[in-house]
């Protein structure tokens, strides 16, 4: 759950976070705080166009407009996955959703008529967890957001970076050479190792008897379970690999750890800092921090897009 005023005062501001599964909208007040969130199923397009998600945002602000007359958004925050190019406001490539080349932002803003901020999910759901979370004391810090895929927003000197889209690709930098197919078509990815999607789907391939997730993985491993001690801990040795070349590369003072893995707490986090700190040696050591913004954080860093759109302050 969202805390009340999370935002802070400021204009009424709409929120859509179109996932790979669902698209999830809500609608901020006057004093920051999260109204309502509806979640519907993210259409896919079929013609590539984007126009079904264009269409289906149009109509959650409908039903807010109707629900909540009192409200009046002045912008909103679209986010979206795959690979996006904030600077065009085009949403280049989602592999799952099938849409290539959409000019999201626009064509948003002329549906919704309001002006509308873009960006990437994990970029959005990054900013509010270096904005509004426990990192926000540091000037330098990468939000790692383990969920069905691994991908990482960073922070540098207080800027954020993504070089056209293509920055933080964390999960797919290769952990194991010639290792397990990824869905990106390369090979031994770390999202194809320690995503909590791959957790699972390892266990499976080595047990008789299946499991529906990675939290299930993680108990059988605390019981003892010989497989799931394995494939849990080549995932943790894989995150604090890709860690400390984090650390090496972009000396963060901290690294978030988000996403529904993250939900682990000490079971992951004492293992990925061990094995990150022991491949460092003068290195600044990085502290691993668990997001705090919660299962909203994509619709608050939305949000704060919109918010940051109408007062002109920086991305
Ligand atoms: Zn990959």
């Amino acid at each position: 759950m969202t805390p009340t005023g999370i935002l802070g005062a400021g204009s009424p501001v709409l929120a859509f976070d179109v996932g790979g599964t669902d698209t999830k909208a809500g609608l901020f007040d006057a004093d920051g705080t999260l109204r309502e969130v509806v979640r519907v199923p993210t259409p896919y397009s079929v013609d590539g166009s984007g126009n079904a998600v264009l269409a289906q945002l149009g109509a959650l602000a409908q039903g807010f407009a109707a629900r909540h007359p009192d409200l009046e958004p002045a912008a909103a925050g679209l986010i979206v996955p795959g690979l996006v190019d904030e600077e065009t406001g085009t949403g280049v490539y989602a592999e799952n959703l099938g849409w290539r080349d959409v000019p999201f932002r626009d064509a948003a803003s002329a549906a919704l008529g309001v002006p509308v901020a873009f960006t990437h999910d994990v970029r959005a759901a990054g900013k509010a967890e270096y904005r509004l979370g426990a990192a926000g004391s540091y000037g330098n810090v990468v939000v790692v957001v383990i969920g069905t895929g691994i991908a990482s927003a960073i922070f540098l000197d207080g800027v954020p970076y993504s070089a056209s889209g293509y920055a933080g690709e964390i999960g797919h930098a290769v952990i194991d050479p010639g290792g397990i197919a990824c869905a990106c078509g390369g090979n031994g990815c770390l999202e194809a190792i320690a995503s909590a999607g791959a957790i699972a789907r390892q266990y499976n391939a080595l047990a008789a008897v299946p499991v529906a997730g990675a939290r299930e993985v993680l108990d059988l491993a605390q019981a003892g379970d010989d497989i799931a001690v394995s494939v849990w801990n080549t995932a943790t040795d894989a995150l604090g690999l890709a860690l400390s070349t984090v650390a090496a590369l972009l000396a963060p003072e901290a690294i978030v750890l988000g996403g529904g893995l993250a939900q682990a707490g000490p079971a992951l986090f004492e293992p990925v800092e061990r094995r990150m700190n022991s491949l460092l040696t003068f290195h600044r050591r990085p502290v691993l921090l668990p997001a705090t913004v919660g299962e909203n954080a994509g619709l608050v860093g939305a949000a704060l897009g919109a918010r940051d759109r109408l007062t002109g302050a920086p991305a």
